[in-house]
């Protein structure tokens, strides 16, 4: 809920003003009342209400720390504004540099039959499901058309591996570009590992790769998610992964893991395999609603609230195994604490307002067309183009004033969205017009039945509660998610 009042000269009786905020109940029966730049504060239900009707709050400290976040002023409110508006502009600093998420889909080849693919895989066969090395080149020009001195090129699929020499032309042609252009570029490859070879790690080394791969749980669970005819999926990632560490080092290794029903069953299991292998974070993602995952709902997807219940025993046993000295980030905990207790922008695209699809990021698909997101991407292989920017060939310009990017410019903005204009977590999150496409028909959808807002309100609601609980050592650890303490064990 929120409250939009005119913004006055304080006044008695309480002698002060509201600046713009929203506020929730959180399960314990506390306030959370958030600021317009996303600072906040928890209230007994008293204290609140004397601050909703501006009466004197008595409590020195509370008011003082109240003026600190942006949630009230004393005194003229031009200084407050001014000093909101900079952190407001802070937070949404992202959109000064234009898309920085540049996604490479090399082919759709794959030689998995997971059932909850995203991708809508093909049968590595023929190369036909390859990018070719002209729409690869018109790619790597428009790739440099995005204003961002900042630049992540990540490499996708299928599996990408499989059509190693794209990626090998995509990345000698940008650095190449890049001696004039001078861009600081991040390369990145999501991969089971299982097509690694020398020559594969060397130029992964070279160009320094960030790599991610896909881990779901112990063998029997990551086996039955993502069968490989005629091969153990699990252990060939488990050597790809340690091949991949001896050359690359455990800094530029990460693994995501999909949650399937049968996942649910087993929080305990899943983290003790990450920590099993050395992993120092791990990615509690649900399943998506794209694509070939789409398909196969009924068999494999579950309910939000099913989710939420394995999401919050995952996370309570990945904090006892830090206060037991083992050090690993959720990953996604981790995400939503940098939005609520920095005032810096999100580096996670899916979450960002206005929406980090085409804004943040592009991907280019193996046949040419560009698409605002990963998840348009999928869209268009279940037969709906409407995130479809246009193609390779096209301009930037013209991409960037296409259709589907007005599209996205008119549902993009959470702050204006029904449902997310006045919920306290709007300075955390984002819209989902990809989801509502597929599930509704339309950008905006209906936040009611839209599973993006229930995940996301469930998993604010946990991590708050945690923040409002205040356990010193909780807090100690979100506190070093947050601010890298976990870089500087990894790093020794
Ligand atoms: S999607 Fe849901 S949780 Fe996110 S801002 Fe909108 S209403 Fe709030």
């Amino acid at each position: 809920m929120s409250e939009h009042r005119p913004i006055q000269a304080a006044s008695p009786p309480g002698n002060y003003g509201h600046l713009p905020f929203r506020f929730t109940r959180l399960d314990t029966g506390k306030i959370l009342v958030t600021s317009e730049a996303g600072d906040f504060h928890v209230l007994d239900s008293s204290t609140f209400s004397t601050f909703a009707r501006r009466e004197p709050l008595g409590d020195t400290g509370i008011l003082r720390s109240l003026e600190a976040k942006h949630l009230l002023y004393k005194a003229s409110p031009e200084t407050a504004v001014r000093l909101l508006a900079t952190k407001l502009r802070t937070r949404k600093s992202f959109l000064r540099g234009g898309p920085s998420l540049h996604i490479f889909v090399v082919t759709l080849g794959c030689d998995h039959g997971c059932h909850y693919c995203q991708v809508s895989r093909r049968l590595h066969s023929s190369g036909r499901y390859d990018m070719s090395f002209e729409t690869a080149t018109a790619a790597v020009d428009r790739l440099f058309d995005s204003p961002s001195q900042h630049l992540t090129v990540e490499f996708q699929g299928g599996e990408p591996l499989l059509a190693f020499p794209v990626i090998r032309h995509i990345v000698e042609l940008i650095q190449a570009r890049n001696v004039q252009e001078r861009r600081q570029i991040v390369f990145s490859i999501t991969s089971t590992l299982h097509h690694l070879t020398d020559e594969v790690l060397e130029f992964m080394r070279i160009h320094d790769f960030q790599v991610s791969t896909s881990l779901d749980g112990p063998t029997d669970l990551h086996n039955a998610n993502r069968p490989l005819p005629n091969g153990d999926a699990h252990a060939l990632t488990v050597q790809g992964l340690q091949r991949a560490r001896q050359v690359l080092g455990d800094e530029s290794l990460s693994a995501i893991t999909t949650l399937t029903r049968r996942s649910l069953e087993r929080p305990r299991e899943i983290v003790d395999e990450y920590v099993r292998l050395g992993f120092r974070s791990i990615f509690l993602r649900p399943l998506s609603p794209y694509g070939f995952a789409k398909k196969s709902e009924r068999r494999l997807g579950y309910t939000v609230q099913d989710y939420l219940g394995f999401y919050k025993a995952a996370l309570g046993y990945v904090l006892e195994i830090n206060r037991h000295g083992y050090l690993i980030e959720e990953a996604y905990a981790k995400i939503l604490l940098s939005s609520i207790l920095t005032p810096f922008p999100t580096t996670y695209v899916d979450l960002r307002s206005p929406v980090g699809s085409g804004f943040g990021t592009l991907v280019y698909n193996y046949d040419g067309g560009v698409y605002a997101s990963d998840e348009g991407r999928m869209l268009k292989e279940v037969g709906n183009n409407s995130l479809r920017l246009g193609s390779v060939t096209d301009s930037y310009q013209t991409l960037m004033r296409s259709p589907a990017m007005e599209l996205l410019a008119a549902s993009g903005l959470a702050e204006t969205l029904p449902g997310c204009s006045d919920c306290a977590f709007v300075p955390y999150c984002g819209p989902d017009p990809a989801g509502s496409l597929s599930r509704h028909g339309d950008p905006v959808g209906h936040r009611a039945e839209s599973e993006h807002c229930q995940r996301h309100m469930g998993l604010f609601k946990i991590l708050f509660g945690h923040l409002a609980e205040g356990a010193p050592d909780t807090l100690r650890i979100f506190d070093d998610w947050v601010h890298g303490a976990l870089s500087t064990a990894k790093a020794t």
